[in-house]
C-alpha cells in the first residue's frame, strides 16, 4: 500500500519530490495546490516539471480512498461512500456529507458532515453506525480526504464532526486534521462543531487547551436510566455529571455547548421528558438542538410526530432555553447517519 501524500510529513514529502527529481520547495507547491486551491490530480499542476508530475502520480497517490457511491437528494445534499484501503483486514468504509445552503441565493457555503471511525463504539440503538461495532479509528489524512472530497463538491464554509464515530475517542487524529484543514478551509472555531457522547473526563482534559470547534453534547434523554440504554458506553456516568463538564467546558473555552436531543416517538418525544430536561438545563448557559429521528430500518424507533416535536420545543423556549428543530437533509439519500454504509455492509 503506497503511502499517499496527505498521510506524509512535510519532510517526507519533501524527501519523496527529490528523490523524483524534484526540488524541494515543489514539496511546498504540491501541498499548497492540494490543501489550499483544491487541485486533486497532478496532472493540473502545471507549475511543476511535467516529468515530476509523472513520476508523482506514479509514486505518491494524492488521495487513498475509493470513492464506492455518490448518492445525490433532491436539496442538494450529496453522500459520499469512500472506502480506505487498511493495512490488516477489510477495507474501512466511511460517509462524508456535502450539504448546500438551503437557499440558492445564499452567499455561504456548504456544511460538510465528517466522520472519524470506521463504525461505532458507542453503540446506539437507534442508529445505523454503530450496528456494526468498531472497525478501526480514521488516520488524519482519511479525516482531511474527507475534506477535500467534499470541497471537490463545491465551497464549504462549515464542518460538523457528526458523521461516523465518537471523534471524543479518536481526538488526536481529529485534531491533526483540523490543523491541517483549519486555514486552508478558512474553518474557524465558531465554523466547526464536534458533537459527542460527552466523556467528562475526558471533556475536562481536553477543555484547558480551548480546541478550535464549538462542542455539542448528544444527550438524547434527562433520565440516567435510559441514557444508559439509549448511549450504552455512558452506562455508569450520571447525566449531571455530563452536563457539569459541559459546564466545565463553557467557562474554560468561553463557547457555549449545544445538547443534542434525538427524538424518539414515544420514548424521549413526551412531555415528561421536556419538562425535566428544561429543569436540568435552566440555570446553564447552554442551547438545545432538537433532532426528529430518521428511521432507521429496524431499529424499532419511529419518527415523532410534527406536533409532539413543536411541543417539545416550546416547553423548552417558555423555560427561558434557546431550542431549535434541526430538520433532516437529504432525504431520498439514505438521511439517516450510516445507513448508507450500513447498506453497503449488510
Ligand atoms: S449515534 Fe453517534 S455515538 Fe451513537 S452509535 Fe451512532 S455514531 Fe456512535
Amino acid at each position: 500500500m503506497a503511502a499517499n501524500l496527505l498521510s506524509l510529513s512535510k519532510e517526507d514529502l519533501e524527501r519523496r519530490v527529490v528523490a523524483a527529481g524534484g526540488r524541494p520547495f515543489h514539496a511546498r507547491v504540491v501541498r499548497e495546490r492540494v490543501l489550499a486551491a483544491g487541485v486533486l490530480d497532478y496532472a493540473a499542476m502545471t507549475s511543476l516539471p511535467e516529468d515530476l508530475r509523472r513520476r508523482l502520480a506514479a509514486e505518491v497517490p494524492l488521495l487513498a480512498a475509493e470513492q464506492r457511491e455518490q448518492a445525490l437528494a433532491a436539496d442538494g445534499t450529496t453522500r459520499l461512500l469512500l472506502s480506505f484501503p487498511s493495512a490488516e483486514g477489510p477495507p474501512a468504509s466511511v460517509e462524508t456529507v456535502y450539504i448546500p445552503p438551503r437557499s440558492a441565493r445564499s452567499r455561504r457555503g456548504a456544511t460538510l458532515c465528517v466522520s472519524t471511525q470506521v463504525g461505532c463504539p458507542v453503540a446506539c440503538p437507534f442508529c445505523a453506525s454503530g450496528r456494526a461495532g468498531l472497525q478501526r479509528n480514521l488516520a488524519p489524512h482519511e479525516i482531511i480526504e474527507q475534506f477535500l472530497r467534499g470541497r471537490a463538491l463545491g465551497p464549504v464554509s462549515r464542518a460538523v464532526v457528526m458523521g461516523i464515530g465518537e471523534p471524543f475517542l479518536n481526538m488526536p487524529a481529529l485534531l491533526a486534521a483540523l490543523e491541517c484543514v483549519r486555514e486552508p478551509f478558512e474553518l474557524g472555531a465558531r465554523s466547526v462543531t464536534v458533537s459527542t457522547v460527552g466523556f467528562p473526563g475526558r471533556l475536562r482534559r481536553l477543555a484547558p487547551e480551548r480546541p478550535p470547534f464549538q462542542l455539542a453534547i448528544s444527550l438524547h434523554t434527562p433520565f440516567d436510566e435510559q441514557r444508559a440504554q439509549l448511549v450504552p458506553a455512558m452506562r455508569g456516568t450520571p447525566v449531571e455529571d455530563v452536563l457539569a463538564a459541559g459546564d466545565d467546558w463553557f467557562e474554560r473555552t468561553g463557547r457555549e455547548v449545544t445538547y443534542e436531543i434525538v427524538l424518539l416517538a414515544g420514548v424521549t418525544d413526551t412531555r415528561e421528558h421536556a419538562t425535566a430536561l428544561a429543569a436540568r438545563l435552566v440555570s446553564r448557559r447552554c442551547s438545545v438542538n432538537l433532532i426528529p429521528f430518521n428511521a432507521v430500518e429496524a431499529s424499532g424507533f419511529r419518527r415523532p410526530d410534527p406536533a409532539s416535536v413543536e411541543a417539545y420545543r416550546v416547553r423548552l423556549a417558555d423555560a427561558g432555553l434557546v431550542a431549535t428543530v434541526r430538520h433532516s437533509r437529504g432525504a431520498g439519500s439514505d438521511a439517516a447517519c450510516g445507513q448508507l454504509r450500513l447498506r453497503t455492509l449488510s
